[in-house]
């Protein structure tokens, strides 16, 4: 159908539509008709095939094909065993990546956008999902478009359609009939399509397709990317690549030695390929993302909504929090509190000034159906203001005298917006905005340096001034644009009001600075209004730095880049110039989050290392070009996302460490014990359990540790700073090799005292070693017993069951004859439990010195 070519009476008609939207019973019966307003996203894969992706790896294959060798010649029980335990292993991992992908999709179900829609012809707003052919959307600056619309009212439209056609500037849009019929997208000016961005002005427009039969779901550039890969995940692969070699290496090693010693052909190669499956950490990608997954489903909780992913590894190095001040910093309640109206201007409209009058016409507020107001806060303020004054005096009634005829939205570029009102023959111009702005725009013989004196010192009190102007004409000029309109303007006074710091921002903004995190507040707001407010919350401090937009755009880059490490507010800046500061910071080698709501907020949010955008106030544009969404947007949530993104990642380096240590320790004995002429310690079952079970359950309850106690009080990591840094790596080399020592004394010693035991004792040795390790290694600081036991009961958990599955596999019979293990006397098992402390001791022992050196280096 040729939409764009019918009259808009038409495209009503064909689409069933009518003025006043469709009923809610029509759009039930259009819903069931048409389907819900989604693109396809990729099929997502079956259980099975996920279940089934779990053998896909390499190793496991070997691992399978040597149990069936090992079945066939003859040791059926191996075989069965380690089929079960390949099962095991596959269910684990299904689990694991099963939760991760439904924990994603709820994320996304969250983020989805929403719509509003007349439907018998009252606003209402619904998931855009639920939008139907015949359905009239009302869109404005900063909306997705949720379908594909032809357009029956439009007010200064302007639409990005990038996405769809490629074309980078926004296009002007229209209501008109088009009268040539072939025209190609772009061109279809009376047009919207779905998931391209309106930029400028309002509309209302009939959706007339929906969902895979819109323009883009046609060309089917659907929004199913991949999940990109975080950073931290690629280097662990790249890292997990290459130590397979390395294992690989060793295990061939291994296998050539035995040999050589007479081992059996078939055994050795079991135990070789056991601890290669065992070594090689194929599952830290995976596992990463599970942590990840896992943090970014607790920090909706604390109203942090991430939307990618690598958001939350990336968190914890922010440097600078770069935030919006209105509604971010301050709790958005605007109170008006004092107003100048110019007394020598007034209309003879009952008994209001110009001022008052001005208030009443020009704003957005809107009455809900159930008779609050709504709209944006300012003019809230202000229209309320106004109604306190003129109980009596009904706005509706204001505005049937003086009926809206066309209007400049506002944006905050300009700082201002205008309406215009039929009065009489003549028309009634009214803009309000900054103060700069307005007095830019009056007539030239006016005395501006007065008004500008007062404004001033209303702002420097922390109050914000809004500044109304008018003038009447006979004509509204040709082309209708804010440089034609907002000229030779008459003063009509000014109002101010406060918007009063949100209480938990001062509290989050010391947290940052104990964090070595900066705090920059960045505002369309007058620089002394802003100030005022700086200083109450703790950003602004006595050699601060304070820098307008006007400034900012004098300075030379050079001079900017010197300064701007010094700067703690921007004032009277516009969305755009907020690039240049996230620029300017991060050739500084800062790791920057910004804040931002509207549309023209998108480029510095998507430039930013951490984009952040408003859930209440922030316009859709804002949100697609996020990394995060606050859904209360309050500051102090920004913080405490941080403070969780640090937590998640000191997590996933505690698994790390774990993991490595004990793949470590598992290669070092079954290396070393060849070599000082023991024979070999473990069996393949053995390596296989303790990689399943010893290393699994403990180390996935590492992800649930809390945070350190000095988590707020440490600088910010870096970016680029290894996984193993800090020390790690070497932890996993002397640890790996203590555990091995422990587990080889042992050995040798059993094999002279218990006799036939020996093996059981190793085993239970090396197990025992790494429950003890995992508990100290809970914190890189603080000793266990200061920490408490308690304070990590998964954790807790997952070591007692473990300890308890040990036991049943040195004591119940059954078990006996699967791991090949024999019953130890009370005395063995004792000796056991002590020698394997020894590695719990040591690397608490570990903390004591690394706060010795720690404190040698502070008195330097
Ligand atoms: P922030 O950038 O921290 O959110 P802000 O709300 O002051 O602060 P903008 O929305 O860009 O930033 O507004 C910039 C200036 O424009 C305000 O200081 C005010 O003077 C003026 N202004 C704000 N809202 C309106 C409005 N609805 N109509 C006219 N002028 C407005």
């Amino acid at each position: 159908m040729n939409w764009h070519h019918l009259e808009a009476t038409e495209v009503i008609e064909v689409t069933g539509s009518s003025p006043d939207g469709l009923s809610n019973e029509k759009a039930q019966l259009q819903l069931a008709e048409y389907g819900p307003n989604e693109l396809l996203v990729k099929k997502k894969k079956p259980a099975w095939v996920l279940f089934l992706h779990q053998f896909k790896d390499f190793m496991i294959l070997v691992l399978i094909a040597a149990a069936i060798i090992a079945g066939i010649a003859g040791d059926l029980t191996d075989t069965i065993i380690i089929m079960v335990i390949v099962l095991l292993n596959a269910v684990v991992g299904f689990v694991q990546e099963y939760r991760a992908e439904k924990a994603m999709e709820a994320l996304k179900k969250i983020a989805a956008f929403q719509a509003q829609v007349l439907r018998n012809g009252k606003p209402v707003t619904l998931p855009s999902a639920e939008l139907v052919p015949g359905d009239l959307v009302l869109l404005e600056a900063g909306n997705v478009v949720p379908a594909d619309l032809r357009f029956i009212e439009t007010f200064s439209l302007k639409i990005d359609e990038s996405a769809l056609t490629g074309e980078s500037v926004p296009a002007e849009k229209t209501e008109q009939r088009m009268k040539e019929v072939d025209l190609s997208l772009g061109d279809r000016l009376n047009m919207g399509f779905k998931s391209t961005l309106v930029t400028n002005g309002r509309a209302k427009g009939i959706v007339i397709a929906t969902g895979m039969q819109t323009e883009i779901g046609l060309i089917a550039r659907m929004l199913q990317e991949d999940e990109a890969a975080t950073p931290l995940q690629k280097r662990m692969a790249d890292f997990g690549r290459k130590l397979s070699y390395i294992i690989l290496f060793i295990c061939l090693l291994l296998f050539g030695i035995g040999l050589l010693r007479g081992e059996e052909p078939l055994n050795m190669l079991l135990i070789s390929i056991s601890l290669a499956v065992a070594a090689i950490p194929e599952a830290l990608p995976a596992l990463i993302t599970i942590a990840l997954a896992m943090g970014a489903k607790r920090l909706v909780k604390v109203n942090a909504l991430i939307r990618k992913l690598p958001a939350v590894e990336t968190l914890g190095s922010v440097t600078y929090i770069c935030s919006d001040k209105t509604g971010t910093l301050t709790q958005n309640k605007m109170k008006v509190v004092q107003v100048h109206g110019d007394e020598q201007q007034s209309m003879q409209l009952e008994n209001m000034s110009m001022l008052e009058i001005a208030m009443a016409l020009n704003h957005d507020v809107k009455e809900a159906e159930d008779g609050t107001m709504v709209g944006d806060p300012t003019e809230l303020a202000l229209v309320d203001y106004f109604i306190q004054q003129h109980p009596a005096q009904p706005l509706q009634q204001v505005l049937e005298h003086l009926p809206r005829v066309a209007e400049l939205p506002f944006d905050s570029d300009r700082k201002c917006m205008t309406t215009v009102h039929r009065f009489q023959q003549q028309f009634l111009v009214i803009s309000k905005g900054a103060v700069e702005s307005i007095t830019a725009s009056l007539q030239a013989n006016t005395d501006t340096t007065s008004i500008l004196n007062e404004a001033d010192q209303w702002s420097s009190d922390g109050i914000r001034v809004i500044a109304y102007a008018f003038k009447i004409v006979d004509v509204l000029p040709e082309p209708f644009t804010y440089e034609s309109v907002e000229t030779d303007l008459i003063f009509a006074g000014l109002a101010g009001m406060i918007d009063p710091p949100r209480e938990e921002a001062k509290l989050a903004i010391q947290e940052c600075k104990a964090a070595g995190i900066h705090v920059v507040m960045i505002t369309g707001d007058h620089p002394a209004t802003a100030s005022a407010i700086a200083k109450q919350i703790g950003i602004l401090t006595k050699n601060d730095l304070v820098m307008t937009g006007k400034e900012l755009k004098a300075i030379s880059t050079e001079d900017f880049d010197e300064q701007v490490e010094k700067i703690r507010v921007y004032a009277r800046v516009s969305p755009e110039q907020k690039l240049n500061i996230v620029k300017a910071l991060q050739r500084k080698n800062h790791f920057v989050s910004m804040t931002g709501d509207g549309v023209n907020d998108a480029p510095s949010l998507k430039a930013s290392n951490i984009g952040v955008a408003m859930g209440i106030n922030g316009t859709d544009v804002s949100k697609e070009a996020s990394h995060m969404i606050l859904l209360d947007d309050n500051f102090a949530t920004i913080v405490k996302a941080v403070k969780e993104g640090r937590r998640i990642y000191d997590n996933i380096r505690k698994f790390v460490k774990y993991i490595m240590t004990c793949n470590g320790a598992e290669i070092w004995t079954l290396f070393l014990a060849p070599l000082i002429g023991l024979p070999i310690p473990l069996l393949p079952i053995h390596i296989l359990w303790i990689n399943l079970v010893t290393d699994g359950l403990p180390g996935l309850a590492l992800a649930s540790e809390k945070e350190e106690a000095d988590i707020m009080s440490r600088p910010p990591r870096k970016t680029n700073e290894s996984l193993f840094a800090d020390g790690i790596g070497y932890h996993i080399l002397w640890v790996g090799l203590l555990m091995a020592g422990v587990t080889l004394g042992i050995q040798a010693w059993a094999i002279n005292h218990s006799g036939s035991h020996w093996q059981t004792m190793v085993f239970t040795v090396l197990s025992l070693a790494q429950l003890g390790h995992v508990l100290s290694i809970r914190s890189d600081r603080q000793y266990l017993y200061k920490q408490g036991l308690f304070s990590n009961l998964q954790l807790l958990g997952a070591v007692l069951l473990t300890f308890v599955l040990q036991l049943g596999v040195i004591y119940l019979p059954f078990a006996n004859k699967i791991f090949k293990t024999q019953p130890l006397s009370l005395n063995e098992l004792l000796i056991c439990i002590g020698v394997s402390a020894i590695v719990f001791h040591a690397v608490e022992f570990e903390k004591f010195i690394k706060q010795r050196l720690k404190k040698k280096e502070n008195k330097r």
